[in-house]
């Protein structure tokens, strides 16, 4: 039996991979071309064959019809796409990425592994979780581990003292928003809080750059009745030329773009001062929601203080980013190793697991870890033994109908977003709505939006279920529904009839993907032959 693990990190726009180094140490992988991170981009390059990487991404640029990029934004949902001719899901493309990075690992290392944990974003709900488990299952891996990147993170680079201490992670990707806020000490790390902008990332100061850019250009070219902002070709450069010159605004006081349009030439300069006036208004809704984030923490533990900020994804490198959390909340933030640390606390996560010593409360009988066992080096302060208490990321509820005529009803939850994992809610007790009623249906929801709502169109259904009912009830007859809720944040409901002890269980570990789907994906994506 092979104990080694590997820890994924699976990203909007780079993915990482990293494992436990003889010496006891996470370590990332490089892959085949000597990098430790690799661009999420797959590209179909004829029947059977894909490039997976920086290659893709270059060759994206020329042929974009049979490339797929930013896959992990359909997770979770039905989302095909077609490339030369065959159809892929969200979890076969991301499962091929998997597997090129798992393979350039094994082909660096000399190893031959298949287990793996792989992170998603904390505000990932029941299906999207399913959806990044089975994309493993697809690339032939043995998904030992789900974990969300903020607390990946923080294994890696917080939880790193025999102290305890209370960790904010700042977390700000590509297309996404996230704060975390974590209690930590020696081998353990608890949520507290998290919340986030799923919609806010490093592509709005791009858009807001373009625009300043745009301006500038417009202004001093000569460009008559035209408007660039109509060509597409020209916008579409222009947006990468701005990321770069974004990037380069982290380091330096001012870019200077040339630009040309239908034979018109001009420089356009543009200075990080007024690249951050004009993106002044996104970074300030990070402030607000990071002080949210403080204030939902703090109905949980009312003495709650911060005592470190961990900066994690890219756009966490642009130094607006940590003079407004000084300016505005005090706080020191402090720079990590922005695209490595999440893969490096997957692994960690996923040695404790194959080690059989990670705890996250689901376990039927405690883990046996013996009082004097030796510390792992690899688990944060050497300790034995690691346990790891996530909080719910959305608000999960049952359908119920006000009356005999509500056909539309209402979600009434019975478990919120930030509530603590693995839970046990309190039985509800249900009536039937009808005389003579011999069946009750149930429907799971999950929060779709940022806020909790009743409303049907607000919530996004997970699974249902028919518990029949073995002769007809009157009116108002009980129905008890017990639940619970694993410490991964997978819900089982089970329906009861007390009067005759029947039963239904209903676990919403929904998928989008069937079984079969999954066999169909699998021989699809065993075919494919990458070219690296
Ligand atoms: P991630 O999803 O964490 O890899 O973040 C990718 C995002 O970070 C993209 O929007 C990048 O443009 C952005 N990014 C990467 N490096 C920098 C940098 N030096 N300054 C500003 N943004 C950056």
């Amino acid at each position: 039996m092979n104990d080694s693990v590997y820890g994924i990190d699976l990203g909007t726009t780079y993915s990482a991979i990293a494992r436990i180094s003889d010496l006891g140490a996470a370590e990332v992988v490089p892959n085949f071309e000597g990098d430790s991170t690799t661009p999420s981009v797959v590209y179909f390059e004829g029947p059977g064959s894909v490039i997976v990487g920086a290659e893709a991404k270059r060759t994206a640029l020329s042929d974009p019809d049979s490339a797929c990029l930013l896959v992990k934004r359909h997770m979770g949902t039905e989302y095909p796409q077609e490339f030369r001719g065959e159809t892929y899901s969200p979890e076969a493309i991301s499962a091929i990425i998997l597997k090129e990075l798992v393979n350039a690992a094994n082909n660096t290392t000399g190893a031959v592994i298949d287990k793996v944990v792989i992170t998603v974003p904390a505000y990932f709900g029941v299906q999207e979780r399913e959806s990044t488990r089975q994309a493993g299952v697809i690339a032939g891996l043995d998904v030992v581990g789900i974990v969300t990147e903020p607390v990946a993170a923080a294994l890696s680079i917080g939880a790193r003292s025999d102290q305890a201490e209370t960790i904010m992670v700042y977390d700000l990707g590509g297309g996404t928003f996230d704060t975390t806020i974590m209690e930590t000490r020696e081998g353990a790390v608890e949520v507290i809080a998290v919340d986030g902008n799923r919609k806010l990332g490093g592509a709005d100061w791009d858009d807001a750059l373009v625009d300043l850019i745009i301006g500038k250009f417009v202004a001093a070219a000569d460009l008559g009745d035209e408007d660039p902002r109509y060509d597409e070709e020209f916008m579409l450069d222009l947006r990468l030329e701005a990321e770069d010159a974004k990037k380069s605004l982290s380091r330096r006081e001012s870019v200077t773009l040339r630009l040309s349009f239908d034979g018109t030439k001009a420089m356009v300069e543009v200075t990080r001062e007024e690249f951050e006036a004009a993106t002044r208004h996104l970074l300030a809704q990070t402030i607000e929601i990071s002080r949210r984030t403080v204030e939902l923490g703090t109905t949980k533990r009312p003495q709650l203080s911060i005592d470190r900020v961990l900066l994690v994804g890219g756009s966490s490198r642009m130094p607006a980013v940590k003079a407004a959390l000084k300016n505005e909340l005090g706080w020191e933030a402090q720079d990590t190793e922005f695209d490595l640390a999440v893969a490096k606390g997957a692994a960690i996560y996923g040695q404790a697991a194959v080690d059989e010593v990670l705890r996250t409360g689901d376990e039927a009988a405690p883990v046996d870890v013996a009082a004097d066992a030796p510390g792992r080096p690899f688990l944060p302060g050497g300790s034995a033994s690691l346990t790891v208490k996530n909080a719910l990321s959305r608000s999960v509820g049952i359908k119920f109908a006000r009356d005999e005529n509500d056909a539309e009803g209402y979600i009434s939850f019975f478990a919120h977003s930030n509530d603590a994992i693995p839970a046990v809610p309190e039985p509800i007790t249900a009536l039937t709505l009808s005389e003579g009623q011999t069946s009750v249906e149930l429907g799971l929801y999950e929060q779709a939006g940022e806020r909790e709502s009743e409303a049907l169109a607000d919530n996004r259904f997970l699974k249902d279920a028919v518990l029949a009912l073995p002769k007809p009830m009157p009116r108002q007859s009980p129905i008890e529904i017990a639940i619970r809720i694993s410490g991964e944040g997978l819900v089982t409901v089970t329906t009861t009839d007390p009067a005759s002890g029947a039963s239904v269980d209903l676990e919403a570990s929904v998928s989008v993907l069937t079984e079969e789907q999954v066999e169909q994906e699998t021989a699809k994506v065993s075919t494919l032959l990458s070219r690296s």
